[in-house]
C-alpha cells in the first residue's frame, strides 16, 4: 500500500516530501501568465473537468492524479497575486502563510480542547492577547477565531443578545430561550452594511424585521442623525435597542461609520456597539493611515478579517470582545470534550468560546507572518494599496469617460464607465465580462446609487500606478467598442 500518513519512518518522511514537491511544481508552473485568468466560460470549464467517475474501482495512484490536477485545474485557477485581480476583499496570500498552511494541514490539530491542541492552544491564546492589545480593548478583552468575517459578526450579535438579555431584562436566553417581548429587540446597522446582520438576525430568532436600516451620507457612512432619531423614537414606542454595528470599511466602497459618535449613542442609552472591521481592521497597520479607524477601542467588539486586508491564506478571522465573560453564552460544558475540571487545573478549551467545534489552526498563520514582516513590513503593504486607491480615484476623477461614487476611504474604489448614453448598465457589465474571459482581469461589479458600477478592490502591494493607467486604459477602450 502507498503511504497513508507521515510519520517518523523514513519511507513515509521521504513520500510526504516528494508529494509536496511535485505539488508546489505544479502549482508553480501553472503560473505561467501574468494575467488573473486563462478565460474560459462556464459551460466551456463544466466540459472541461467532467470526469465518468471521481470514485473509480482501483485507485488511480498520485502521479496520476496529479496528472489529472494539473490538467484539468491548475491552468484555470484565478491567480489572485496577479494585479490583474482585484474583485473582492480576497487577495493573494503571503510566501510565509503558504508554510503556515503546510504546518496546519499536517499536523491537523484541533483547537476544541486543549488536549487535542497544546501548543496551539497556547498559540491561540497568545496571538489573540496581541490582537486585543493591538486595537487598544483593555485588560478584560478576549476573543476567539472563526471561520470568517459573517461567523464573527454572528457571535458578536449572539453575544450582544444574551448580554442584554440578562442585564437589562433580568432573562436569562442560554436557559430559556427568546424573552417574551423578543418581538421588540432592535439592532441597528446601515444600509449598506454586510448581509451577515439580517441573516444572523434570522438565525438567532429575531427575523429581518429587528433589524433597523439607517441610511448613509453622500460619503457613504452611517447617518448618525437618523441613528439617534430611530433609537429615541424605538425607545418612545417601547422597542428594545441592544445593539448599533459600525461598519469599519463597508464591502462595496470601504467607507467607515463615524465611530466615536455611534459609540456615544451607545453609552447614552446602554446599547452594545459592535464594529463589523471584517474589511478595514487592516488599516492599523498602517502608519500613516490608522487614524482613519480610531475609534474601535471604544467598541464592546470587533470583527478582524485576516483573509481580506491582511492577505492570509482563507479562512482566517476573529472577533475580539471587550469583556472577556461574555463568552459565557457560549459555554457549554461536555463530559467528553471540555470538563469543568480542566478549567479549574489550567487547560483551555477553545470551544468554550466559540460557535464551531472541530476548528483549525488559523491562528498559526498571524502568528507567523506578524512575526515575519513586523510592524514596518505590514505598515508598508497597507499603505501601499491605500495610496493606490487615491491614485486611481484621482486618475479617474480626471477621466471625463469615468464617474466616481466616493473618494476612497481605504483600498476600494467604484465607479462607473459613462457613454452619455442609456447603455451604460449594459456596458458597464459587458465590460466586466470581457475583462474575464478575453483579458484574464478579474474585477468587481455592483450597484451603486442604482447604477451598475465597476469596482477595484486594490489590496495587491504589488498595483503601481502605471498598471491603474493600463488597466483603465483597457476598460476605457472596451467600453467605447460598446457605444
Ligand atoms: C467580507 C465582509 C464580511 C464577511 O466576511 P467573510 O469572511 O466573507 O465571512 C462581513 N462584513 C464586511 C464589512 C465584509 O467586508
Amino acid at each position: 500500500m502507498q503511504s497513508l500518513f507521515l510519520s517518523n519512518d523514513e519511507k513515509d518522511k521521504k513520500e510526504y516530501i516528494k508529494i509536496i514537491e511535485q505539488t508546489a511544481e505544479a502549482v508553480c508552473d501553472a503560473f505561467d501568465s501574468s494575467s488573473a485568468y486563462s478565460g474560459p466560460e462556464p459551460e466551456e470549464l463544466r466540459k472541461d473537468i467532467h470526469l465518468d467517475s471521481i470514485l473509480p474501482d482501483n485507485g488511480l495512484g498520485w502521479e496520476r492524479v496529479l496528472e489529472l490536477t494539473k490538467q484539468k485545474i491548475l491552468p484555470n485557477m484565478l491567480r489572485t497575486p496577479s494585479t490583474d485581480y482585484m474583485p473582492h476583499l480576497h487577495g493573494p496570500a503571503v510566501l510565509e502563510s503558504l508554510a503556515s498552511e503546510l504546518i496546519i494541514s499536517a499536523y491537523n490539530q484541533s483547537m476544541d480542547s486543549w488536549d487535542q491542541a497544546p501548543v496551539a492552544t497556547e498559540i491561540e491564546v497568545e496571538v489573540i492577547r496581541h490582537l486585543c492589545a493591538l486595537y487598544n480593548l483593555g485588560q478584560q478583552a478576549d476573543g476567539v477565531f472563526t471561520s470568517g468575517g459573517s461567523q464573527s459578526n454572528q457571535t458578536a450579535i449572539i453575544l450582544a443578545r444574551d448580554w442584554y438579555c440578562s442585564e437589562i431584562l433580568k432573562f436569562d436566553v442560554k436557559k430559556y430561550g427568546l424573552p417574551e417581548q423578543f418581538k421588540k429587540l432592535r439592532m441597528y446597522t446601515s444600509e449598506i452594511s454586510h448581509f451577515s446582520m439580517e441573516k444572523s438576525a434570522h438565525i438567532l430568532g429575531l427575523g429581518y424585521e429587528s433589524v433597523v436600516k439607517i441610511p448613509v451620507d453622500s460619503k457613504k457612512r452611517m447617518d448618525t442623525t437618523v441613528l439617534k432619531k430611530r433609537i429615541a423614537q424605538d425607545i418612545a414606542e417601547g422597542n428594545l435597542p441592544f445593539l448599533v454595528v459600525g461598519t469599519v470599511g463597508t464591502t462595496d466602497f470601504g467607507s467607515i461609520d463615524p465611530l466615536f459618535e455611534i459609540a456615544a449613542v451607545c453609552k447614552e442609552h446602554n446599547i452594545w456597539f459592535h464594529a463589523d472591521a471584517a474589511y478595514g481592521s487592516g488599516v492599523i497597520l498602517s502608519d500613516a493611515y490608522k487614524n482613519r479607524v480610531a475609534g474601535l477601542e471604544l467598541c464592546d467588539s470587533i470583527t478582524v478579517d485576516f483573509h481580506k486586508m491582511f492577505l492570509l491564506p482563507i479562512s482566517c478571522s476573529a472577533v475580539l470582545v471587550k469583556n472577556a465573560a461574555d463568552f459565557d453564552a457560549l459555554t457549554i460544558h461536555a463530559d467528553y470534550l471540555n470538563r469543568e475540571e480542566d478549567e479549574e487545573d489550567g487547560y483551555i478549551n477553545l470551544v468554550d468560546k466559540s460557535l464551531q467545534t472541530t476548528r483549525r489552526f488559523d491562528a498559526l498563520k498571524v502568528w507567523m507572518s506578524f512575526l515575519c514582516r513586523g510592524k514596518d513590513g505590514w505598515s508598508e503593504i497597507i499603505t501601499k494599496s491605500m495610496e493606490n486607491a487615491s491614485y486611481l480615484y484621482t486618475l479617474l476623477k480626471k477621466n471625463q469617460r469615468f464617474s466616481v461614487i466616493t473618494e476612497p476611504e481605504i483600498t476600494s474604489v467604484v465607479f462607473r464607465f459613462v457613454s452619455g448614453t442609456e447603455k451604460d448598465d449594459d456596458i458597464n457589465r459587458a465590460v466586466r465580462r470581457t475583462l474575464l474571459h478575453k483579458h484574464g482581469i478579474v474585477v468587481g461589479q455592483t450597484v451603486a446609487d442604482g447604477n451598475v458600477c465597476l469596482k477595484f478592490t486594490l489590496l495587491n502591494p504589488l498595483m503601481t500606478h502605471k498598471k491603474l493607467e493600463q488597466l483603465i486604459s483597457v476598460i476605457q477602450a472596451e467600453g467605447e467598442k460598446l457605444i
